[in-house]
């Protein structure tokens, strides 16, 4: 039986906490290939419950969310600058090393993903160290292997280097490369491929998806390089995987679509059918969520459902930056939004809203005009620092040499490295901790501007 290794490699980033991440497109990944009589193992670095991660960092709040371990690294380059810690978040190298170590067949094929494209130094060493002990090609996957296609190409040790989402000619790649035979498949069946979670022994939260890509076009956002168009799954077959979900007793599945809302009448018959059946799950929203789509039914079907703190985009209460960056949301409708979501029984607190600092053209005084809109309305306000994407339209309209530059070296898309090219870091850092000081519990996140 030929054996495939699957790798979620470690993120070397300045910060990282564990929000439900599971890295999604390789468990389907996994599916795919035991479906096809495939020997699987999975190594997650990520994976703060893995029998051989330092124990301290097992522990997870009543959400399922808990801190990774990590090791500083020195920062070297385009990092200098950061006056941040640099670290690898994960489970200790040698946790890596002793895993491979313990497998009783060597691989025939390894297939390893990608996260953001700055913190690419993961993917390098898992790979280098894949290759100095195996002879099996390498696949890479995921954001930065999509993104900077090039980079990968020439500082990782794979031999393929897929780009956006899987299809019939991912699996000719798969067969060429493995010396397998995987019938080719419909797209139905592809986007109702749903992640092989048996792989972890034990597991406290999930991610799921119930609906692919996104019918909007925002210029900060690169979601068309992974998916044209957009797709909602099969009800049933949605129902039959929380049903599995519910019987390995997990308790938090977090949401990774992009436009889970959209078109609501979906969500509304999935979420009956859940109340229905009396699942009890938390379902968390780390992405966020339509302001437009969040009706009165949708608000209480979501409360009744178990929707946790629930998290939307607003991004800017600024008209013109709304209507520059793809209309996604106006102020009216963020409004009827969160009155929708409170009289369904959210209290403020539960309401997280994304804004977006940094955007090409805004100042200072409208990210500051935000934070005074949202305090007005005592929600909790979740800054995301703007930092250009490739694969994004505001990435076309940078200057050739810029360009270049950032493609040169990824870690220049990191937000905290970009925010040192603008002249109001200072004034963005004040204003964190301003909110801070506020008692507000606001934060500065990274711009899940791209998704996995
Ligand atoms: S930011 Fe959100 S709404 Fe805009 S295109 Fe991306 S996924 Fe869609």
């Amino acid at each position: 039986m030929k054996h495939a290794l699957l790798v979620n490699p470690w993120v070397y980033d300045f910060k990282c906490h564990d929000f439900w991440i599971k890295p999604y497109g390789l468990l389907r990944i996994a599916a795919l290939l035991k479906n096809n009589g495939l020997k699987v193992t999975l190594i997650d670095c990520m994976d703060r419950l893995d029998p051989d991660a330092p124990e301290e960092f097992k522990k997870s709040d009543s959400y399922g969310i808990g801190a990774y371990y990590s090791e500083e690294i020195q920062k070297i380059g385009a990092y200098e600058r950061v006056p941040r810690k640099y670290k690898r978040y994960g489970l200790p190298v040698d946790v890596f090393h002793k895993k491979l170590d313990a497998l009783n067949q060597k691989p025939d094929i390894i297939f390893m993903t990608s996260g953001m494209t700055y913190t690419y130094e993961g993917v390098q060493l898992a790979s280098r160290i894949l290759k100095e002990r195996y002879n099996a090609p390498q696949v890479l996957g995921g954001i930065y292997a999509t993104l900077c296609r090039e980079h990968a190409q020439r500082f990782t040790a794979a031999n393929y280097i897929w780009t956006g989402d899987i299809n019939n000619y991912f699996l000719m790649m798969v067969n060429r490369a493995a010396g397998v035979r995987i019938d080719s498949m419909e797209d139905r069946e592809f986007n109702e491929l749903v992640p092989d979670y048996s792989l972890y022994p034990k597991l406290d939260s999930v991610a799921v998806k119930f609906t692919k890509g996104c019918p909007y076009s925002c210029s900060y956002c690169a979601i068309k390089s992974f998916c044209e168009g957009y797709y909602q799954r099969d009800p049933q077959a949605i129902l039959k995987e929380l049903d599995t979900y519910k019987e390995r007793g997990i308790k938090n599945i977090a949401f990774y679509d992009d436009a889970l809302l959209y078109k609501n009448v979906f969500i509304k018959g999935i979420l009956k059918e859940a109340i229905k059946r009396g699942y009890g799950f938390n379902f968390h929203t780390p992405n966020g969520l339509h302001a437009a789509y969040l009706d009165a039914e949708t608000a209480r079907l979501m409360k009744e459902a178990g929707f946790a703190d629930v998290r939307v985009s607003l991004e800017s209460s600024d008209y013109a930056i709304q209507k520059q960056t793809g209309n996604k949301v106006s102020n009216e409708a963020f409004r009827t939004a969160v009155d929708n979501l409170r009289k369904a029984g959210f209290e403020d607190n539960d309401i997280g809203v994304y804004i977006l600092a940094g955007i090409p053209g805004q100042t200072f005084a409208s990210v500051m005009k935000d934070v005074e809109y949202l305090k007005k309305m005592n929600l909790k306000i979740k800054i995301a620092n703007y930092s250009p994407i490739p694969g994004t339209v505001d990435f076309l309209k940078i200057k050739p040499e810029f360009k270049a530059e950032l493609m040169r070296e990824p870690q220049m898309q990191n937000e905290l490295y970009f925010m040192q090219l603008n002249s109001d870091y200072d004034r963005v850092a004040h204003l964190k901790v301003k909110a801070e000081i506020d008692g507000h519990n606001n934060t500065i996140k990274d711009k899940g501007n791209i998704k996995p």
